[in-house]
């Protein structure tokens, strides 16, 4: 089953175009990575497919539903960003919860899925704590609970390892692919990290100067670059 299919999407800032006619489908429970250099698009794409960006042209479907006008609230996506962005106000439950309470969840479910989800991530111990009160990997950890917690069909994470030094990284690395596996969850994952990305993803696309360039398994486009690009970018041998 696909689960999401770009169709030609353009994304125009002004007379800047920064994605130029992006076809793609991610399957059903897939680990796509969108991997390329600093400033190619891969957020703007991102946010394209969470509703935050409206398409200059161009159709987005959620398996056979076009989503393109629906708002990010009933697209039913989980977002991490990179710099986290919790709630520095509220506690980590308080933060967890906040998309439950959004939704006006009745609050014995709220507290049996905040500590489900908790227990998942491993931060059960940290939900009375402040987010200042936090390493950066429990912080992007707590970030990560707070969207799954809404059962999201799709998780859409852009960059969300990039500010956690290297061991942490490898580690939270490990747990994300495990939990997406185990939830069975669909994964947009943006990164401009090469290994990150041929370690982590089931498919990878390539994206140079807002449009992909290759498609394939870490394997194909590792040992089958399609461009000297895609090549130079992977560090393909030669
Ligand atoms: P990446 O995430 O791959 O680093 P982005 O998607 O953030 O790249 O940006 C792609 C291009 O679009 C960049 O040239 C960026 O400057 C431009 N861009 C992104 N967002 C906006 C915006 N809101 N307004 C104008 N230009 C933007
Ligand atoms: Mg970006």
């Amino acid at each position: 089953m696909v689960m999401i299919t770009l169709e030609g999407i353009t994304k125009k800032f002004g007379d800047f175009t920064a994605l130029d006619r992006i076809n793609l489908k991610i399957e059903d429970k897939e680990f796509m990575a969108l991997l390329g250099p600093s400033g190619s698009g891969k957020s703007t794409l991102l946010y394209t497919i969470a509703g935050i960006y409206r398409p200059t042209a161009g159709r987005i479907y959620f398996d056979d539903r076009d989503v393109t006008e629906i708002p990010p609230k009933d697209r039913n996506v989980g977002l991490v960003f990179q710099n986290w962005a919790l709630y520095p106000h509220m506690k980590v439950f308080k933060n967890i919860a906040f998309p439950l309470e959004l939704k006006k969840a009745p609050k014995g479910e709220i507290e049996k899925k905040v500590r489900e989800v908790s227990k998942m991530l491993h931060i059960e111990r940290l939900l009375d704590r402040y987010p200042w009160q936090l390493s950066g990997g429990q912080q992007q950890r707590v970030a990560i609970a707070r969207a799954l917690v809404k059962e999201p069909d799709v998780l859409l994470l852009d960059e969300p390892l990039s500010n956690l030094d290297a061991l942490l990284r490898l580690e939270v690395r490990a747990e994300l692919k495990r939990l997406q596996k185990e939830l069975g969850i669909t994964a947009v994952y943006v990164t401009h990290d090469q290994a990150e990305a041929l370690a982590m993803a089931d498919r990878i696309a390539i994206i140079k100067e807002g449009k992909i360039l290759q498609v394939g398994d870490p394997d194909e486009v590792y040992y089958k670059p399609a461009y000297k690009f895609v090549a130079g970018f992977l560090g393909s041998p030669p």
